[in-house]
């Protein structure tokens, strides 16, 4: 079989860079997408510091939010390194504030970099999935879009729009060899969550019924096992990867 190809979104962040990481290593050639939070330069410094670790990740440039974007840079990511049989849709973004103070804006942002993005994405590949027959589609969705969490109407609403995609998406394309899950993480130890305020972050520890936050590899791991052929019966499922923090 050829070699298979991956595209991460959002790949250069700390749950994204795990799941390249993974990938690669069971020998996809794996794509990375970076946006205007890192530009050219950083991306490629990025690039530079993973080829010393041993990873060899081709980056390209997208904005997940603008379907023009993403078709752009679908249909590079085709002529230069081959069709997307792996979609990973990872990026994503928080604005955080209660609903009496939350601004359009910042509903929309979140909405678009969250939910639309996996609309353009999907969008973009669906149509060579179908023809080759072969596909898997990964959307990384989160616990609040499970639960709910005060402050994140916007956050909650999109991840858990992201189910329902995966659900209806599961349906049109089981027939074709395409595969369509959900991955709802809990609190993984990122940047994000190790900069939070120590005894923030204990309390939010307290909650973990294994008494720890996750590990982008404990995410990774569960992304590499629903691209495998093997995964080929689970489809329009929504993996709860929480440390028992919400059963669903
Ligand atoms: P991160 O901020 O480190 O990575 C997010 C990535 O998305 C960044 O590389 C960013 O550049 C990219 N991105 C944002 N907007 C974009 C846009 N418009 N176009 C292209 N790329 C864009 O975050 P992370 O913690 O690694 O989270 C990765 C995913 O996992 C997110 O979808 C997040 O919601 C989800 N998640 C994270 C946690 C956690 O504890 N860290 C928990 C549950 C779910």
């Amino acid at each position: 079989m050829s070699q298979r190809i991956a595209l991460v979104t959002g790949g250069m962040g700390g749950i994204g860079s795990s799941i390249a990481q993974k990938l690669w290593q069971e020998g996809y050639k794996v794509v990375v997408t970076y946006n205007k939070d890192g530009d050219h330069d950083t991306a490629q410094k990025w690039q530079q510091h993973q080829k010393q670790q041993g990873y060899d990740f081709h980056i390209v440039f997208c904005d997940v939010t603008d379907f023009e974007s993403v078709a752009m840079m679908v249909n590079e990511v085709e002529n230069e390194v081959g069709l997307i049989q792996v979609l990973v849709n990872n990026a994503g973004i928080t604005q955080d504030r209660t609903l009496r103070k939350m601004s359009v804006a910042e509903w929309y942002q979140v909405m678009d970099a969250n939910l639309t993005s996996v609309f353009n994405t999907c969008r973009a590949v669906i149509h060579q999935m179908i023809d080759s027959q072969f596909g898997r589609i990964i959307n990384i969705s989160s616990i609040n879009g499970q639960k709910g969490q005060i402050g994140q109407c916007n956050y909650a609403a999109s991840k858990a729009g992201m189910h329902g995609f995966t659900k209806s998406l599961a349906q049109e394309v089981a027939s074709k060899g395409i595969t369509v899950n959900t991955i709802s993480p809990g609190y993984i130890r990122t940047p994000m969550t190790t900069k939070m305020a120590p005894e923030i972050l204990e309390s939010i520890i307290q909650q973990i019924p294994v008494g720890r936050l996750g590990e982008p590899d404990e995410v990774a791991d569960m992304v590499s096992f629903l691209a495998k052929d093997e995964s080929a019966f689970i489809t329009g499922a929504n993996f709860s990867l929480n440390g028992g923090q919400y059963l669903s």
